[in-house]
């Protein structure tokens, strides 16, 4: 537990210094994101499910001037009725980041952790859970549950 520790420690030590890359899952597409993210969340909202295709969306929210596309061929695509878009790989198509209404970008956590060997970084990790009443997926863990934004009230138990 000690050596896991201090290797995460490693991690974010370097990530103040240089900023944190990642590349989709083909490899072709690099993402640069410099500072720190606003927000860390697991989202149980109805729309980033149908938009990501997930049960729940574990990503960072970033200012977007801090989220870059370096390498390789994007495309975006805009939800056809909101305020969201996704930016993917043209060659194996997944999202590096994606846009909600505040023009904020998301990255996922499967991209950030893929970057660090695996390991989801400490100063990555969600903090919380957004729009629990509309999960399709309990969660059992010590985070708090938002049944709507993080300005409302909690899920008890
Ligand atoms: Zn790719
Ligand atoms: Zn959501």
């Amino acid at each position: 537990m000690g050596a896991r520790r201090n290797q995460t420690n490693a991690i974010i030590k370097e990530g103040m210094s240089t900023p944190l890359t990642a590349n989709c899952f083909c490899g072709a597409v690099r993402i640069e994101l410099t500072g720190e993210p606003v927000a860390r969340a697991n989202c149980h909202c109805g729309s980033c499910r149908d938009f990501y295709g997930t049960s729940m969306l574990s990503a960072t929210a970033w200012p977007e001037q801090q989220v870059n596309v370096t390498e390789g061929a994007t495309t975006r695509f805009p939800h056809p009725t909101k305020q969201l878009a996704q930016t993917f790989c043209v060659a194996c198509g997944e999202t590096v980041f994606g846009e909600n209404r505040l023009n904020m970008r998301i990255v996922p956590n499967s991209l950030l952790a893929r970057s660090t060997d695996g390991v989801l970084a400490a100063d990555m990790q969600p903090t919380m859970h957004l729009y629990y009443r509309n999960r399709i997926i309990d969660v059992v863990d010590d985070l708090p549950k938002y049944l709507d934004g993080w300005d409302g009230p909690l899920h008890e138990g």
